[in-house]
């Protein structure tokens, strides 16, 4: 004993929200997964998968899901890597760009991922606190002059999103690469995938797990010039992304309308919830994603959140500063955020 890397013996692993086994009855608004079924395209495709085709390894790239990918992105198929979620792409992005004497930057309170990630590659981080209303810090992200600078958006957790002009901002002016984290994305009323094109230095990551409703499949897409995934490419796993996954990835993603119309749905309920919310006394942030951060009035989100889970309902607490008012709230369906609401006004009152 005794041999681990100085590093990764001081490391605090990155906490999953928790996952309650399969068939609690709990109401389960703390991991941001979709509150509706993926497509019937991908059942019937999971349905039809033939047991042949697991004899042999699969395509190393990806390729026939990598061009449905591209199409929808807008670029040519070598802009785009797929992978297993997106969380494989920020640990290769460290993998690729960080090591001890480089620095990653990035504005907090945001997915802790980022700095878990930087310090298994031993690397420095500069966290740039966001203000109250959660604007994009891009003088002092510029002044961090680090080699990557993550940006998750809409973030996770305030919802909010960081406008394309400043994300082009500082694309133009950090020396290193700009990874916009959009894993929200298909909440959202603006992106920044243009970007890919005008900046080489940009690269845009997409998954599946939430616009798609499958968190449990493992698949993402990172999005930049071949240059720039080139340097992925030479660090990933050779199957990456397995044959299951690359057969099912194609038939979400040829599912437009349906991810389309439960985001809609999502979109109409956030309103809902978070106008029922604010009449509870919360503060709600504007939210362009799947979930809301909101904050007590009295403050007490932590006392909320455990008197909420021993009535059977999971959100999300953090006791960290920044977020030890707060709790972030899955939308969930019409009758989840019912529940949710009946709970709060009795907990409130
Ligand atoms: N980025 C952000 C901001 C997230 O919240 C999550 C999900 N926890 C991920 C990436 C991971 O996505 P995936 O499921 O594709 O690995």
């Amino acid at each position: 004993m005794g041999y681990l890397r100085r590093n990764i013996e001081r490391l605090e692993a990155y906490t999953p929200g928790e996952q309650p086994p399969p068939g609690s009855r709990v109401v389960k608004l703390n991991t941001n997964e979709n509150c509706y079924p993926p497509s019937p395209k991908v059942l019937r495709s999971l349905k039809s998968f033939r047991g042949e085709s697991l004899r042999r390894y699969p395509d190393p790239m990806s390729r026939a899901l990598c061009e449905r990918a591209a199409k929808l992105y807008g670029v040519p198929a070598n802009w785009v890597l797929a992978g297993n979620g997106s969380d494989e792409h920020l640990a290769l992005i460290v993998r690729a760009y960080l090591e001890p004497g480089r620095k990653a930057a990035c504005p907090v309170p945001t997915y802790s991922l980022y700095r878990t990630l930087a310090r298994m590659q031993d690397a420095g981080l500069v966290e740039i606190p966001y203000d109250d209303n959660y604007g994009l810090p891009v003088e002092k992200l510029i002044r961090a002059a680090a080699v990557v600078t993550f940006i998750c958006s809409p973030n996770n957790p305030s919802a909010t999103v960081a406008p394309v002009k400043d994300l082009e901002r500082l694309a133009s002016r950090v020396k290193g690469i700009l990874v916009v984290d959009e894993a929200y994305t298909d909440f959202a009323d603006e992106n920044a995938m243009s970007l890919v094109k005008k900046f080489r230095n940009v690269m845009v990551l997409r998954t599946v797990s939430k616009g798609y409703s499958l968190a449990g499949l493992r698949l993402g897409f990172a999005v930049a010039h071949p240059e720039v995934l080139e340097g992925l490419i030479k660090i990933k796993d050779s199957y990456n992304v397995d044959a299951v996954t690359s057969r099912v990835g194609i038939a979400a993603l040829s599912d437009q309308a349906w991810k389309d119309r439960n985001a809609r749905r999502i979109i109409k309920s956030r309103t809902k919830l978070s106008k029922n919310l604010e009449r509870l006394g919360f503060r709600v942030w504007p939210s362009q994603a799947n979930f809301l951060l909101a904050r007590p009035a009295d403050k007490k989100a932590g006392r909320l959140y455990r008197a909420l889970k021993d009535r059977g309902i999971l959100v999300r607490y953090w006791d960290r500063p920044g977020l030890s008012d707060k709790v972030r709230i899955t939308v969930g369906t019409e009758e989840e955020n019912g529940t949710l609401l009946d709970a709060l006004k009795k907990l409130i009152r």
